[in-house]
């Protein structure tokens, strides 16, 4: 064989492999063992509910589903659902996004009074042609689609507002007090990824501010051909870098994701150094089953289920 046919030949076979590889990254049959991952300790709670879909033969975005709903009806949790902090006004506001392994996904922002805004954005990707509802408009939609009006706001959670009001004169800290959220991604049987995520936000923030958590592409972001991820911490700088995104971008460089988040944190480190001491946590989840968690700071714990087994690991970060 003469050089330039080896070549060829080389090139060809190449090619049919990352063709296959390529395949079989989005093959949809596989029996694939399930994952799930989830912001926080948390998951301990949240995991096996939404482990349970996934043991059925579920979707991975019913899983999400299911499994950020026990946090959001916790009213010992602070920063999700009843019992979330406030803002500096004394009203729950909360924001919540789900997305699935087509690439839909629906998302509210600033909505008050329902408990469960992670299926008020199921049904805006589902019901309507948007992406995202706000406020009072997010409410009215939920209360058309059978959702009840509740109080949110306990007792714990006012007594802390009216704490902060007293001590910090109604002017809110410049690095988010309360971390919390859940982000949770997951992967079942088909080889599907989808999550979803949601959150009260920062506490004691200014009225009508929502963070990363309800924004495709900060607080998550699924790609189904190669990686799914989610974030906790300091919203406002998941949102500048893109970071959920910003992952799965890395992911499909060929990042493992353990890679792509620590890429991503480094990105902020880099980009911003005011940012070096606040809590910024990305969690990701390859296509493979594969995972990955990093953070700015210490203490970010994060929560992984597989084979009906939940473990909470603490994650490593940058700032030593
Ligand atoms: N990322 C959330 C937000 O900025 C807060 C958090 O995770 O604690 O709203």
């Amino acid at each position: 064989m003469n050089r330039r046919k080896f070549i060829q030949q080389t090139l060809a076979a190449g090619a049919a492999l990352s063709v296959a590889n390529k395949l079989k990254a989005v093959s949809y049959t596989d029996t694939v063992n399930p994952v799930i991952i989830t912001t926080w300790n948390s998951g301990l709670k949240s995991n096996p509910v939404g482990w349970q879909v996934l043991a059925d033969g579920g979707r991975a975005l019913d899983a999400c589903e299911a499994g950020v709903k026990i946090v959001e009806a916790d009213p010992t949790d602070t920063s999700v659902g009843i019992g979330g902090f406030p803002d500096r006004d004394g009203h729950v506001t909360l924001d919540a996004c789900v997305m699935d392994e087509f690439g839909n996904c629906g998302s509210v922002v600033f909505i008050e009074d329902i408990l469960h805004p992670v299926s008020v954005a199921r049904l805006v990707m589902e019901k309507t042609p948007h992406v995202f509802l706000a406020g009072s408009g997010a409410q009215q939609f939920a209360l058309e689609n059978g959702f009840k009006k509740e109080n949110l706001l306990t007792d714990n959670a006012r007594n802390a507002w009216l704490k902060w009001k007293e001590e910090k004169n109604y002017i809110p800290s410049e690095h988010a007090p309360n971390h919390d959220t859940i982000g949770m991604i997951a992967l079942d049987k088909k080889g599907n990824l989808s999550g979803a995520c949601s959150t009260s936000g920062w506490a004691f923030k200014v009225r009508g501010r929502f963070g990363d958590s309800p924004v495709i592409g900060a607080g998550l972001f699924v790609d189904n051909e190669y990686g799914a991820a989610t974030a906790t911490g300091l919203g406002e700088v998941m949102i500048k870098i893109c970071g959920t995104h910003l992952i799965c971008e890395f992911m499909r460089m060929g990042q493992s994701p353990q890679q792509a988040c620590q890429n991503a944190v480094k990105r902020v480190y880099d980009k911003f150094p005011n940012y070096r001491k606040d809590q910024i946590c990305f969690i990701a989840l390859g296509k493979d089953g594969r995972h990955g968690a990093y953070s700015m700071t210490k203490g970010f714990q994060y929560t992984i289920t597989k084979e009906g087994e939940s473990v909470v690991i603490d994650s490593d970060y940058l700032v030593k």
